[in-house]
């Protein structure tokens, strides 16, 4: 089943308008959550970013946070998912194409379940990332159904055969292409500071929190693409990567080119605060 605006339908029962301004514009928001035994990772703080994400575009949520947590539970239990993943999306809505918000579109949310497996060897042995130029728009705060800049920087990394893009703008590190960017140098861990150029990742809130349980200093400033090659460790986050330590960029190794200790002292820790 799939979740329709306020309820379970099966996904053969709706249809999804060719003049949904999702379809024709991206124009609306989403979320990815991670179920682990039964529950689902950080729920609140998806949720509230969701509406953070709708309220930044002028979009009123179709159903209430409770109502689709209700609803995201339900989905998990008929879907019998006890370890996967939920995607759910917001869109403004089916109008007559023209760019303006239409006054007649109703929000139109959808939600399924998926399940992949996490990616438990890469997160021991660490992956290949790229460095290529940030050329989003300035609003990466908002979790946008826009995603274009992203995939053109995710499929450059595919082609050569790494993980992800990090990206740049001028020289300052901003985040990877779908995750947030952190890198170790002297023990101390520096990552962008949350604004309009980073998306507030859940796994970066989470990761920050296992930094401090572990009495690693934190550093949340723009680093550069130099200060970057200096890194003695670096590692990606996000909901589906959780921590994917970084071992060469751009075929560079970074640091001594396998996971390093502070890395793994966070993994550790994330493991804690997901069980
Ligand atoms: N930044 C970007 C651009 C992303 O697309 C994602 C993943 N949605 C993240 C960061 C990580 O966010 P989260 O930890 O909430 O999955």
């Amino acid at each position: 089943m799939i979740i329709y605006n306020d309820r379970l339908v099966e996904r053969e029962e709706i249809q999804i308008d060719i003049e949904d301004r999702g379809y024709q514009f991206g124009d609306g928001v989403y979320e990815l959550v991670s179920i682990y035994d039964g529950k689902i990772f950080r729920l609140k703080e998806h949720l509230d970013r969701l509406q953070y994400s709708a309220e930044q575009i002028g979009m009123t949520l179709p159903v209430s946070l409770s109502t689709l947590e209700t609803n995201l539970y339900k989905l998990m239990e008929v879907e019998k998912i006890e370890n996967g993943q939920i995607y759910f999306q917001v869109t403004r809505g089916p109008a007559p194409r023209n760019h303006p918000f239409p006054p007649s579109a109703k929000p139109v949310l959808t939600g399924y379940s998926m399940f992949k497996p996490r990616p438990v060897e890469s997160m021991q042995k660490g992956v290949s990332v790229i460095i290529s130029e940030d050329l989003r728009w300035l609003r990466c705060d908002i979790k946008s159904l826009n995603l274009l800049g992203s995939i053109l920087a995710k499929q450059k990394a595919a082609e050569q055969g790494a993980i992800e893009a990090i990206l740049h703008r001028n020289g300052t590190v901003t985040e990877g292409s779908a995750s947030n960017f952190f890198m170790i140098k002297d023990g101390k861990l520096h990552t962008h500071p949350i604004g309009n150029l980073i998306l507030n990742g859940i796994t970066r809130i989470v990761v920050l929190e296992c930094a401090a349980k572990a009495g690693i200093e934190v550093i949340e400033q723009p680093f550069t693409l130099k200060e970057l090659e200096q890194a003695d460790e670096a590692f990606i986050t996000s909901s589906t990567m959780e921590i994917m330590p970084v071992v060469q960029i751009d075929g560079k190794p970074v640091g001594a080119g396998h996971p390093g200790e502070v890395t793994r002292r966070l993994q550790e820790q994330f493991e804690i605060a997901r069980t």
